[in-house]
């Protein structure tokens, strides 16, 4: 079979460019006859008949080549702004030409970028709403892709729509051939403001709807830019974009054939009791005067991630700083037991007896006051030792609290409480997490009214989230990626989903596959190696049917939780597919190398 069929009797004008040589990095199969399933001869003249391109400026072959883009598009890019789209409520406000830009922190390529926005109308609160986006579209080696990406937070603010393919790095979605889109969630009152939540349709914009809206509206223009809609629709998000992955494997499964849900805010809004949770407990190990970053402080933090690894880091067989087997970890380290306990806080190698009772309060989960568990434990892994871990425990640096206070807080008191607690948010939101009450003011979150509808664990959770029914019957493939330290979303929390999703449907690993990253904190960070591609992964899986497996990972050298490791820069890992763990390979000599070691 020829690398490049001849499908196409209209020779391209670039058809001199480099083509890709793995037609699984470019997208695109065939299958086994060798027919191209991405771009079949009548869609290409129903393109050429609707764009009314003339010949020669039109590349179509197959997926292991030139991609197909229309020469003409480019013009087309200011009439957007005055099309009929076909999509109530939906109105396109800005649409220009951008050219390619090469840069060390952010390059594309020549792309038509969209503003838009959504259902605008005015909130019960009197203030204005709309679900705002950006989509850009690429001018030149268009895959015919699809790309969502996530947002983060509480959103609130339209981040540029250039395909954040997360973990990796210097690359992104539009270089990649792929149009992207990105929310506000349906707000448009910044990232820190949360005052959206005492609006109820703001509510469900933020938790749901504005992805499935802005997937549609994305689909229509995509339709009109390029006449036909794209072959892969693909979402991938961390933390609340990886909220937003699970989410819409669930509600909006015939869209997306292929999803990359990371560290991913599952039961968010259980999350954010767990972040009042741990503020009380680090509050009852301090002094007067004392924040949760006084009471712990980064000595405290390292000692108690030595005694981990001390405890845990063989149980792998291999002593490298990193705790690949997490399940046994739990089993092996007793926090009280294997940490010295000292009189006073402060000394070397050990923690007090309030520092020690507030760790074993944080790690076994928030609780109600009759002892119900009200969001999963945490695990115990070596990378609580990481910056990140601690900018979103204990000290956001930019504030003396911690990220989690400053964030979960608000997010807590405005969106996911029903009514609303409204709280004053003027001291950063440590006064409303250290009196909220375990008892009653949990129910909030499962609550509603007449004025809000649905509850926040209604709104921002999949409905069902181990009935992946749809999703896998139309062949949509999932990839979950969490961070064993993840300070924000317990690890244990996807882990739990994940054997309940098997346990529901025994083959629920032919089309959802969950990699933890030890020591990785919230998305990246940690002592961990937190760069990988799972992009270029799920592709595979989705268009070619390779199923991953394990997935290389390579530290990041910028990363300072590695440097004070002293790991070589060059590290690499396998990640492997839930529940096998890597293992090294006996008589490997080269322990820095991925391939010294296998997934068991
Ligand atoms: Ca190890």
């Amino acid at each position: 079979m020829p690398r490049t069929r001849s499908r196409s009797r209209i020779e391209s004008a670039r058809s001199d460019q480099k083509r890709p040589s793995r037609q699984d990095e470019v997208g695109g199969s065939r299958d086994s006859a060798g027919t191209c399933k991405g771009f079949d001869p009548v869609l290409r003249q129903s393109v050429l008949a609707g764009l009314a391109l003339p010949l020669g400026l039109v590349s179509v072959t197959c997926n292991d080549a030139e991609p197909d883009v229309p020469r003409g598009a480019a013009a087309r890019c200011s009439e957007l702004a005055t099309r009929q789209l076909g999509l109530p409520g939906l109105v396109v406000n800005t649409a220009e030409e951008v050219p390619a830009s090469s840069g060390a922190e952010l390059s594309y390529p020549a792309h038509c970028a969209i503003g838009g926005q959504l259902d605008a109308r005015q909130g019960i609160d009197g203030k204005p709403y709309a679900i705002g986006f950006e989509l850009r579209l690429p001018l030149e080696n268009y895959s015919q892709r699809f790309f969502f990406q996530g947002g983060g937070g509480t959103d609130g603010v339209i981040n540029p729509a250039y395909g954040d393919v997360i973990n990796t790095a210097a690359t992104n979605a539009l270089t990649r051939g792929y149009a992207v889109a990105s929310t506000d969630g349906g707000h448009a009152t910044g990232a820190a403001d949360v005052s959206f939540g005492l609006d109820p349709q703001a509510r469900s914009d933020y938790g749901y709807n504005a992805v499935g809206r802005v997937t549609l509206a994305a689909k229509a223009i995509i339709r009109e830019f390029y006449g036909r809609a794209p072959a892969r629709s693909y979402f991938v998000g961390c933390s609340n974009g990886g909220r937003q992955a699970l989410v819409a494997a669930a509600r909006f499964a015939e869209e997306f054939a292929g999803i990359i849900a990371a560290d991913p805010g599952l039961n968010l809004p259980q999350a954010a009791l767990a972040q009042a949770w741990d503020t009380q407990q680090w509050m009852r190990a301090a002094t007067p005067g004392q924040l949760p970053k006084d009471a712990f402080p980064q000595a405290a933090l390292s000692a108690l991630s030595a005694q981990l690894l001390d405890r845990c880091d063989s149980l792998d067989g291999l002593a490298d700083g990193i705790v690949q087997d997490t399940e046994s970890c739990q089993l092996a380290f007793d926090l009280e037991r294997d940490m010295p306990t000292c009189a006073e806080p402060g000394a070397a190698a050990c923690l007090s007896a309030a520092q020690k009772s507030a760790l074993q309060n944080v790690f076994g989960g928030v609780r109600a006051a009759n002892g119900a568990s009200l969001y999963s434990p945490w695990p115990w892994d070596p990378g609580l030792g990481g910056a990140n871990w601690r900018f979103w425990k204990l000290d956001a640096g930019f504030a003396p609290l911690p990220f989690n206070t400053v964030i979960g807080a608000g997010a807590l008191g405005y969106v996911f409480t029903t009514p609303p607690d409204h709280p004053d948010l003027s001291d950063g939101g440590l006064a409303y997490q250290l009196g909220f009450d375990f008892g009653g003011g949990a129910a909030k979150i499962f609550a509603t009214d007449a004025t809000f509808p649905e509850s926040a664990m209604d709104f921002m959770t999949p409905p069902n989230p181990t009935k992946l029914t749809t999703f896998k019957a139309r062949g949509g493939k999932l990839i979950v990626v969490h961070g064993s330290a993840d300070p924000v979303f317990s690890a244990m929390d996807t882990v739990r989903w994940y054997r309940a999703l098997l346990a529901a449907d025994p083959e629920a690993a032919s089309y959802a596959k969950l990699f933890l990253v030890p020591g990785m904190n919230h998305c990246s960070g940690g002592p961990a190696t937190d760069r990988f591609d799972m992009l270029s992964a799920l592709e595979r899986w989705v268009e070619a049917d390779v199923a991953p497996d394990s997935v290389v990972a390579t530290v990041n050298p910028g990363n300072p939780d590695v440097a004070a490791q002293g790991w070589p820069s060059t590290r690499s890992r396998p990640l492997c597919a839930y529940p096998t763990h890597a293992v090294p390979t006996p008589g490997a000599s080269d322990l820095e190398s991925a391939s010294s070691f296998s997934c068991r």
